[in-house]
């Protein structure tokens, strides 16, 4: 008993981050086991053609407030992170006419109304029936049941398929990384309520300074070696098993660790392979097999450094790219981070292919750009969970039906969708279980 270590956590991603941070902050040794050699999971920095870029362009809001306060906890100022922007909502298009949406400075909700009603690239009446949707939004409380596909609850509620193709199709593939026509209408609109009717600055886009490898996972790391964490990495957990004590051990190639407590923070496919020797877990295994994944894909575009977009991002519509970054504000001028969210045509195309595209997608919108100097693709085939409707339904707690083994990760049960905010919040609330679990033993 006295051999085993109180926390052992697998998984590096930001859910097994947080869950170790918030775990050291009350003073209880954590040991940490991360397959890769970087820490950061699914929001990490890569090294991909001679460049430290990240694995896709991260994206956070205002309404990160999970993130912000654990940064803040390891002593980070928000302003030396990133560049807070109010919403800017800026789309130019192939062949469809583009829009333009800019939330003026006033308090929520008035400044989605206000910035609505400016708006420009929708008629009166298209603006009529996105108003009356936020009124019918506000009228249930943002909540929907049953829940229902994304695109027949927008019909169903005045939207045009063009209002639907250009404002909401696009908000939903970027928040929810899932085509609106299976997309969960019940997390789209928690994500609507949290991030617009709260609070004014929760709408606000956060645009990181530095690679999202410095922002984190760095950061993190260096908290939990100053507190005390055991840190692993480049060693994979191959397996989790019951000791006779009713405690756990994971083995790795070289070692085995037993544990008081051990948090998987590994998404669901990762878990089921971990634990699919333990039949008390058989409802769990059930919920996990629910999970499809679904694909980002980022296409870097490096160009001269004086080559800027002029605002921090952009829509697309009528092509391939659908989001456009400037990474300037990442210490990275001249490299522009095109965005494909979600399954498609273009994940049957090779790399070489969507580069070409891609080039030939921002010459056709920047025509006195010169050619990239460099192009690279990084396509993440798991970058998310699915988010389809009913999906709530399915995700597990933190808590397993053993009573000193955890889950944490963007898929458990946090309402939000696959997001860096999701598994920091998750691995935040294991951690406090956790805590309640060892107090209440200790007395
Ligand atoms: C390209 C891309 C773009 C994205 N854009 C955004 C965005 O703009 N905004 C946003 O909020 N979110 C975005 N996301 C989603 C966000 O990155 C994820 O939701 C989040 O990082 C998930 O964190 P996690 O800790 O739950 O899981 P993971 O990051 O998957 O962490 C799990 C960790 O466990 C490790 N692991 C797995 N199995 C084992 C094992 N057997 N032994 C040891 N270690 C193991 C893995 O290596 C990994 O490090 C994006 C994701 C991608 C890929």
């Amino acid at each position: 008993m006295s051999s085993a270590a109180p926390v052992v956590i697998v998984g590096g991603g930001w859910a097994g981050l947080s869950a170790a941070i918030e775990l050291s902050h009350n003073k209880i040794p954590v040991t940490l086991i991360e397959g890769n050699w970087r820490l950061g999971g699914r929001g990490r920095t890569i090294r991909l053609d001679n460049m430290e870029i990240d694995n896709g362009q991260h994206l956070l809001i205002g309404a990160y407030n999970e993130t912000l306060r654990l940064l803040e906890l390891m002593g980070h100022k928000e302003s030396d992170l990133f560049d807070r922007q109010p919403t800017l909502l800026h789309s130019r298009a192939h062949r469809l006419s583009g829009f333009r949406l800019a939330l003026p400075h006033i308090a929520a909700p008035l400044n989605f109304l206000f910035g609505l009603l400016g708006a420009r690239g929708f008629g009166i009446r298209q603006k009529a029936a996105i108003m009356q949707l936020c009124l019918t939004m506000n009228q249930c409380d943002f909540a929907i049941d049953p829940d229902q596909n994304l695109s027949t609850w927008l019909q169903q509620n005045g939207q045009t398929e063009k209002i639907i193709q250009q404002l909401w199709q696009p908000l939903c593939l970027a928040m929810l990384n899932t085509p609106v026509d299976i997309a969960s209408s019940e997390v789209f609109l928690r994500v609507l309520r949290d991030s617009f009717t709260l609070k004014r600055d929760y709408s606000d886009f956060l645009f990181a300074r530095h690679n999202i490898g410095l922002l984190f996972p760095q950061p993190a790391r260096q908290y939990l070696e100053k507190n005390d964490a055991t840190l692993i990495t480049s060693e994979r957990v191959q397996c989790v098993e019951q000791t006779a004590n009713s405690l756990f051990t994971v083995r790795t190639k070289r070692r085995s660790i037993n544990g008081m407590h051990i948090v998987l923070a590994v998404p669901p496919a990762q878990c089921l392979a971990l634990t699919t020797n333990f039949p008390a877990l058989t409802p769990l295994h059930q919920q996990l097999r629910r999970f499809k994944t679904s694909p980002i894909t980022t296409i870097y575009l490096r160009y001269p450094t004086h080559v800027s977009l002029g605002q921090h991002m952009l829509g697309i519509s009528g092509g391939q790219l659908q989001w456009l970054i400037d990474r300037g504000t990442s210490e990275q001028a001249g490299i522009m981070a095109g965005i494909i969210s979600g399954p498609g045509p273009h994940m049957r195309s090779s790399k070489e292919l969507l580069a070409k595209t891609a080039s030939a997608e921002v010459a056709n919108l920047f025509p006195h750009w010169p050619k990239p100097l460099q192009v690279s693709v990084v396509r993440e085939k798991q970058a998310t969970f699915l988010c389809e409707s009913g999906i709530n339904h399915f995700r597990p707690d933190n808590e397993t039906a053993f009573n000193n083994l955890w889950l944490a990760g963007d898929y458990t049960n946090t309402g939000y969708p696959a997001t860096l905010e999701g598994a920091v919040r998750s691995g935040v609330a294991c951690a406090r279980k956790i805590l309640q679990a060892i107090h209440c033993h200790d007395h």
